[in-house]
């Protein structure tokens, strides 16, 4: 049964730069001591009667007590500016968890993650969740970024895919440094690359708009239904 979204309090405990850009942000909650959700959901943040900004949650489902935001603050608008002023101590208020982004686990189906930057954020909670409560079927990550830097998680995911020879994770970017051993061109380029049968596929992509179009198209063209190839939009 769906979750039902409710106002939640709670206080922040630690911050974590993981980058100059992407602040990592935990908080314990108060009012409810727990949040329950599925992985992939995320929580809405007001900023007056009109205003919110939606953040992912990056932790795992099964860790209720202590959740963790995942914010890349280059777009600077008033939600980086929240995001960089917050210091432990400071009270939090939010309202959810909403959202569909959320792997059905009876799905036969396998499994393609595709994730554009900060992206990341809900298939970070849905790869832990998956993996931490014993998920033994294959899936794949696709993580773009402009450069290495932006992979925020980098070294989870490889960690993960030698923990579980199952899980294959394609790191891939635009700006290659020199020993770049990872993927190389813009997320659909690579998508199409490495996606040779959409058969009994299931694609999940988050980031830009502009990214989710292009790998629907490529998928589409390979045979896809569009259906097959869920989404989440952060801009
Ligand atoms: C369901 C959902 C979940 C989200 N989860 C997260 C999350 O976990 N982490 C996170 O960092 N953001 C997340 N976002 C985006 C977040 O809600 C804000 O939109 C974003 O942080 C920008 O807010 P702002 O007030 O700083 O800038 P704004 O003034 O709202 O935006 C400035 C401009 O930047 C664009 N933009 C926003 N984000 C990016 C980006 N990352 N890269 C490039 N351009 C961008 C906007 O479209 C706008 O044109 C999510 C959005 C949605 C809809």
């Amino acid at each position: 049964m769906a979750l039902r979204p409710r106002q939640c309090r709670a206080e922040v405990i630690a911050v974590r730069s993981l980058t100059p850009d992407v602040i990592e942000v935990e908080l314990r909650m108060v009012e409810p001591e727990a949040l329950e959700f599925e992985a992939g959901q995320w929580v809405s943040v007001p900023f007056g009667p009109k205003n919110v900004r939606a953040y992912s949650l990056a932790s795992s489902p099964t860790r209720r007590h202590v959740i963790t935001f995942s914010v890349d603050v280059s777009p600077g608008g008033m939600g980086s500016e929240w995001v960089r002023g917050l210091r432990p101590g400071d009270p939090v208020q939010f309202k959810g968890p909403a959202g569909g982004f959320v792997v059905t686990r009876a799905d036969p189906r396998r499994a393609l993650f595709v994730a554009e930057e900060i992206g990341i954020v809900p298939i970070r909670s849905i790869l832990t969740d998956l993996y931490e409560t014993g998920y033994g079927r294959p899936s794949a990550l696709i993580f773009w970024a402009r450069d290495p830097s932006w992979l925020v998680y980098d070294a989870e995911f490889r960690s993960l895919a030698r923990r579980y020879p199952s899980f294959s994770y394609f790191p891939a970017v635009r700006e290659a440094p020199a020993g770049w051993r990872g993927e190389k061109g813009e997320a659909h380029e690579v998508v199409d690359r490495l996606v040779h049968s959409v058969d009994r596929l299931l694609v999940y992509v988050c980031g830009g708009e502009a990214t989710i179009k292009q790998v629907r198209e490529v998928l589409v063209r390979k045979g896809m239904d569009r259906k097959s190839v869920r989404w989440e939009k952060f801009w």
